[in-house]
């Protein structure tokens, strides 16, 4: 494609320190680790920071290391990336799925609280929220932070500590995103983030678990490394464990991407406000909003949500018509509940899930990434205003905006 969906923020600085690192001699399990988790855990406002091979593998360490397994439920978002639903089910945990609010594209605090009410029950010896049907204990909630998008981690909270469930925020698409002048990922017992390419910050692969509890971060230290004891002989292994580790190249460029992390999240904010210029007369299309007060975005992709009836079909014809042109775009997310994959592991089923589903079939992910040129914004903006017209616009879904967005409008 001529016009790619994503692109790496790597300069001559990123690649001056993975050379450095390559010519010291260490590349595993040495001192660029520990200041790449030291200095991230003090970006995020955390007492602990925990790096590990991918996003997926931090998440699997988090329901891991909470003890989360086969007698236990989490409620998450089945609109989301698939790992944020497998890591619970790695442990044969099962996830109950939450609707989403249709604006935000979050998990719903007021969803989660209709689901817990209609198939949950208090057992009256343990206190612990049993599902009616499975007799499964509920144990946690993992939020998805979708699109650098926050959730109302406020309300998330409340309802754990009301309901005695851990936290697990899935931060890896919101690195910087802020609630309530607090950032994302400082809020739950512990929260990933991930470093993939088209992510906020790149280590090429990697993740990291945060968290300011001590025992949760040694656990997953001794289980990213084998279950090894953290100062412990070589082969001595405590716990099974995995090889979960991040090489010192990785740290490399992890320390450099995160000492010019203003200069990346800004890249993002100048390209989403090119495209709200760009997509400001054109009809019939959603950017997902924050539904509460003080949420501070961190732009991850830029998604569209297509209203109106046929969004799927409408939205095939606009990704032929930009493909045709060069233009990269993709569904984003399909829904993981509806992914081929989910029938045959013989779950339950969820209930309904209109919000999600709907979603799934509306959004539609545009090229984002900070080198990408005003012309080029411009060129596919004017491509889907041309497709989807002026004329007989559907009405516009009014969401509540974010302080992001506001400023966004007087720009
Ligand atoms: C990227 C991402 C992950 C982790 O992905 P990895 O490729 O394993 O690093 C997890 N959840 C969400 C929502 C993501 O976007």
């Amino acid at each position: 494609m001529r016009i790619p969906l994503s692109r790496p923020d790597v300069d001559e600085r990123d690649i001056e320190a993975v050379t450095q690192c390559l010519r010291s001699g260490r590349l595993s399990l040495g001192p660029l680790l520990e200041e790449f988790e030291s200095k991230f855990a003090a970006f995020i406002g955390t007492r602990y920071a925990v790096a590990t091979s991918s996003g997926t593998a931090a998440l699997h360490l988090c329901v891991k290391a909470l003890g989360i397994g086969p007698d236990h439920e989490a409620i998450t978002t089945a609109f989301s990336f698939v790992a944020s639903t497998n890591c619970l089910l790695y442990e044969r945990a099962c996830p109950s799925f939450a609707d989403i609010d249709p604006h935000s594209l979050n998990l719903a605090p007021d969803e989660i609280r209709k689901l817990i009410g209609r198939d949950y029950v208090r057992d009256n010896r343990s206190g612990q929220m049993l599902n009616r049907s499975s007799g499964r204990a509920l144990r946690a909630i993992l939020p998805v932070h979708v699109f650098g998008l926050p959730c109302d981690m406020v309300a998330i909270i409340e309802i754990a500590r009301e309901f005695d469930l851990r936290v697990i925020e899935d931060a890896c698409e919101a690195l910087g995103a802020e609630c309530r002048d607090r950032r994302v990922g400082s809020f739950g017992d512990a929260a990933v983030f991930a470093f993939y390419p088209n992510k906020q910050l790149t280590t090429a692969e990697g993740g990291m678990i945060v968290t300011d509890d001590a025992q949760l971060a040694s656990l997953c230290r001794s289980l990213r490394n084998q279950g090894r004891a953290e100062n412990g002989a070589w082969l001595l292994h405590e716990h099974l464990g995995f090889n979960y580790r991040l090489s010192e190249l990785h740290c490399a460029l992890g320390i450099s991407q995160l000492e010019r992390i203003d200069e990346l999240l800004s890249g993002r904010e100048r390209v989403a406000r090119l495209y709200a210029r760009g997509l400001a007369d054109v009809p019939g299309i959603e950017v997902p909003t924050s539904r509460f007060a003080n949420a501070k975005r961190s732009w991850f992709a830029y998604v569209i949500q297509l209203l109106g009836p046929s969004p799927s079909e409408r939205r095939d014809e606009l990704i032929k018509a930009l493909h045709a042109k060069g233009i990269d775009c993709r569904p984003y997310f399909p829904a993981i509940h509806l992914q081929p994959y989910f029938p045959k592991l013989r779950l339950d089923s969820p209930g309904a899930l209109p919000h999600t589903e709907s979603a799934a079939a509306r959004c539609l992910a545009l090229p984002f990434f900070p080198s990408i040129t005003a012309e080029q914004v411009h060129e596919i903006c004017a491509e889907i205003g041309g497709i989807l017209g002026p004329a007989d616009a559907p009405a516009r879904i009014t969401a509540q905006p974010c302080r992001v967005a506001q400023a966004e409008m007087t720009q």
